[in-house]
């Protein structure tokens, strides 16, 4: 296992996919999410401070990704931290976490 940990408190207020109205920019990556595209917005307080996060469709799924390991995720560090986790876990998690999005019923 590898031992990513968030050096903090975050709390989840909200998160959803939205299709973009207008096009932004991702918040992790830079990419532009262009305009009625689905894309992740995350709303949360860090240390009681309030924040808005958005983040392209391959963002969003890191970083759920991550969730779904157990581990937190950092705004910014999203893919460093997927690399880091599959480096050093290696393809056995990989395994692990499709069988678990198969029994879920997702791809
Ligand atoms: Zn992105
Ligand atoms: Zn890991």
């Amino acid at each position: 296992m590898c031992d990513l940990e968030v050096d903090g408190y975050g709390q989840e207020l909200d998160d959803r996919m939205v299709r973009a109205a207008k096009a932004h920019k991702c918040n992790e990556c830079g990419r532009r999410i262009e305009v009625g595209e689905t894309h992740g917005v995350y709303v949360g307080l860090w240390e009681g401070d309030f924040f808005q996060m958005r983040t392209c469709s391959r963002c969003t799924k890191a970083r759920k990704w991550l969730e779904a390991r157990g581990h937190g995720w950092q705004a910014g560090d999203i893919r460093e931290w997927v690399r880091i986790c599959v480096d050093t876990d290696g393809p056995e998690i990989i395994q692990k976490a499709r069988v678990k999005r198969l029994a879920r019923g997702e791809r």
